[in-house]
């Protein structure tokens, strides 16, 4: 969806001087910033709505009475239902592609846990669960590490710097190519507001994990692909700007 991370080329042109958010774009270059964070949103919105919707239906369709004595499940399955209901609200509020994402995120965890609240109720083995990539979580899932050779472990530990570097969060297939490749993965943005780089500076668009923790919770979490937490974070509305 962010195949071409544009903005990245519209900053370098701005002139290395101009490359931080914190330095001045030109109105003409600001218009333009806005303008395709527009297209991006609009874009995600009807993808998040589709998302949460497809979920919905799933939800419907695989309704569980659980007995009090099956506790794994149960903490499954209501784990899942919280989750799709803080999709359904970051799909209504949302400010931001990454409030968007997350929307996406939760919804397709919601779906998951789903699929492991039937599975132990059926006393199945549930599937391992999906790894998203932490440039983008709207990526395909990040593939299962091979099991580790002790020639491999050998290999490892003369890691160069791009290769420590791609291993140091998880990334889909292709990202990790790009970062090996010393190139940007194709980075989900986020706007920064105006003044969060310094007074006076413009919205620009940075990687969504570079906005500070204070504006946004979705840095630390993955947009809530890594932290159980995200659900009740969302429904108690903490995950809104707190500055
Ligand atoms: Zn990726």
């Amino acid at each position: 969806m962010f195949r071409r991370w544009w903005f990245v080329r519209l900053l370098r042109d701005a002139g290395p001087e101009q490359r931080s958010p914190g330095r001045r774009l030109s109105k003409d270059q600001q218009e333009l910033v806005l303008r395709e964070w527009e297209v991006l949103r609009d874009r995600l919105t009807g993808f998040a709505s589709e998302r949460v919707a497809a979920a919905g239906d799933i939800f419907r369709a695989a309704e569980l009475r659980l007995p009090p004595e099956e506790e794994a499940a149960r903490r499954d399955y209501l784990w899942a239902l919280e989750a799709y209901e803080a999709a359904g609200k970051l799909l209504d509020e949302a400010s931001d592609l990454p409030d968007l994402t997350a929307a996406v995120v939760l919804a397709e965890r919601a779906v998951e846990r789903l699929a492991a609240a039937h599975a132990a109720h059926a006393g199945v083995r549930p599937g391992p669960p999906v790894v998203r990539c932490f440039y983008n979580p709207l990526h395909a899932p990040v593939p299962p590490t091979p099991t580790r050779s002790p020639k491999r472990e050998r290999q490892r530990r003369r890691l160069g710097a791009r290769e420590a570097a791609a291993d140091r969060r998880p990334a889909c297939t292709a990202c990790r190519r790009a970062i090996l490749a010393g190139q940007t993965p194709d980075v989900l943005p986020a706007l920064l507001p105006a003044g969060a780089a310094g007074r006076k500076s413009p919205r620009v668009l940075v990687p969504y994990y570079a906005v500070p923790q204070q504006w946004s919770p979705w840095a630390a979490t993955g947009c809530g692909a890594y932290d159980d937490r995200a659900p009740a974070l969302v429904l108690r509305g903490e995950h809104r700007r707190r500055v």
